[in-house]
């Protein structure tokens, strides 16, 4: 047996017979059997099923497909393979040459966000290419299998049939490329950032993947195998319990959906969510060169607030900046944007943005119970500056007329200094909601996206659990609600360190519901 050792992927547990990639390409050596313009329609063909089929189960990562169409129309990738294959240059060289050539001109601008758009880039390249020959991509293994590829790229996890994988394992890649995402997002368990995983392997050698933990057994022992198989029976077909659990020492936890898009309600409702602990209402914002106005805004919203059917609804304002940047709200570039102008700083500072969505979120609170949170707290008075402006919205509204009901007003807890306050921040609003991702990755110092400093950003260690702690027992001495809604909620490992520091309601995607609160109907924690 040999363990190795990656990046948690996707949580969950998978084994299997290893499935090389490679294997299910098409040859290098097939002939190249169809004209350009005819892999284009069909690769544009792949792209659109690809994000139908994605956003069934993951409307906002279906996003990704939408971007790598509008890639795959855009002239100068085109115009770049045209012209290449007017000169004499064989078709599939001239697709490769033009993706080298704007893949180059990305990684040239030197951000690092913008290396998501070159993985996709490439993506494009490799559809394109392999619609040049027969048979199409995706060739089946004979069973259920593990995936192991050296990369695996956003339209490899959209294609994977989980009647055909059950996990995947790479050598390269990070928790937080779009392939992790998607993974995420559709269920499957994986490991990245295995290095050399497939130099060590053979088609059809035994594989554990063990997604949460980050690692990957080959060829494991008998006893392993038991330990394993019995976990992933224990996940197997979960049934959806709906409501809030009660732990097996009798304390009640609600488990509620991190959504970001105005469809997200479906999936959240139908993993039995028991609310929605975060909107991530950037989806409104993305991929557009014009901010969405106050009514668009409210009809996503409302969309979001009458598909939970009564249940609550917590809605993020606008968290731009840093790792997440939009091209319809142009920064200046800055030397350390995760530290910059971002999230609620840049919102008060620009109400024309900030007030148009707040009144709209507010206006939402007419189609079901709607919080209003803002993210990126690191201090009383950036809440209470927010706070007034939400509450001189309300009174306006109802100036003219519109009937709104109270509407909780909370705040994010992702900044260690906003931790350290918490008593001061609970004293004032109306519920806490606990960003692990950035709360640790600002604990550490490590950016939550770089695989390089990973092994730092541990959600267990003290510094992270003391930090959780004090919030917890500020929100209980205040009387007000605190939650998790960071990826820490999701880690069947990190849920009874959370559920002992007092916490009772966690945030998820909605995929990990069932098996989230099927583990807090047996956790017996005294
Ligand atoms: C967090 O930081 O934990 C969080 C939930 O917000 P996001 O992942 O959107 O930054
Ligand atoms: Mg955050």
């Amino acid at each position: 047996m040999l363990k190795l050792t990656g990046m948690p992927g996707s949580y969950g547990i998978a084994i299997g017979k290893a499935v090389l990639g490679e294997d299910l390409r098409p040859s290098a050596q097939a002939e190249v059997s169809l004209p350009f313009e005819e892999a284009l329609r069909l690769a544009r063909d792949d792209l659109i099923r690809l994000r139908n089929e994605v956003a069934a189960h993951a409307p906002h990562e279906a996003e990704i497909f939408s971007a790598q169409l509008l890639m795959l129309d855009d002239p100068m990738l085109q115009g770049g393979i045209r012209r290449r294959i007017a000169q004499g240059e064989p078709v599939e060289k001239a697709i490769s040459g033009a993706i080298a050539e704007l893949t180059r001109l990305f990684r040239e601008l030197k951000d690092p966000l913008l290396r998501e758009r070159q993985t996709d880039l490439e993506d494009i390249g490799r559809r394109l290419s392999g619609r040049l020959r027969k048979p199409p991509l995706s060739a089946c293994p004979p069973e259920q299998g593990i995936l192991v590829a050296r990369e695996l790229f956003p339209s490899d996890i959209a294609g994977m049939n989980p009647e055909q994988y059950a996990g995947f394992a790479t050598d390269l890649g990070t928790p937080t490329s779009h392939a992790a995402i998607l993974a995420r997002s559709l269920g499957f368990p994986g490991v990245f950032g295995l290095k050399d995983i497939t130099r060590y392997l053979r088609p059809g050698d035994i594989l554990i993947i063990d997604g949460t933990a980050g690692a990957v057994y080959l060829d494991p022992d008998r006893e392993t195998l038991r330990r394993y198989a019995s976990r992933t029976e224990d996940t197997a077909r979960l049934p959806i319990l709906r409501g809030p659990v009660m732990t097996a020492h009798g304390v009640l936890i609600l488990v509620k959906a991190n959504i970001g898009s105005a469809g997200g309600s479906r999936q959240a409702l139908e993993m039995g969510a028991d609310g929605i602990g975060v909107v991530r209402t950037e989806f409104l914002f993305q991929d557009r060169e014009r901010l969405p106005d106050e009514e668009e805004q409210l009809a996503a919203y409302r969309q979001i607030a009458e598909g939970m059917e009564g249940r609550p609804v917590i809605i993020r304002t606008l968290d731009a900046g840093s790792d997440k940047p939009l091209p319809c709200l142009p920064l200046e570039p800055e030397a350390n944007p995760a530290l910059g102008w971002r999230g609620i700083r840049l919102s008060l500072e620009m109400p024309d943005t900030f007030l148009p969505q707040v009144r709209a979120i507010l206006r939402a609170s007419a189609f079901g119970p709607v919080g209003v949170m803002f993210p990126m707290i690191a201090t009383l008075e950036e809440f209470l500056k927010a706070r007034e402006m939400a509450e001189s919205a309300l009174q306006e509204l109802r100036r003219q007329g519109r009937d709104i009901p109270p509407v909780p007003i909370g705040t994010m807890i992702e900044i260690p200094s906003s931790a350290l306050i918490a008593d001061a921040l609970a004293r004032e609003a109306d519920f806490l909601s606990i960003g692990t991702n950035d709360l640790i990755q600002y604990a550490f110092a490590a950016d939550r996206a770089n695989p390089k400093v990973a092994s730092l950003t541990d959600p267990r260690h003290e510094a992270v659990l003391r930090l959780i702690g004090m919030v917890s027992e500020a929100g209980r001495a205040h009387g007000k609600p605190v939650s998790v809604c960071g990826e820490m909620a999701a880690d069947p490992e990190s849920v009874p360190f959370l559920l002992r520091l007092g916490i009772t309601e966690l945030s998820v995607s909605p995929v990990f519901i069932p098996a989230l609160k099927r583990q807090i109907s047996k956790l017996d924690l005294v």
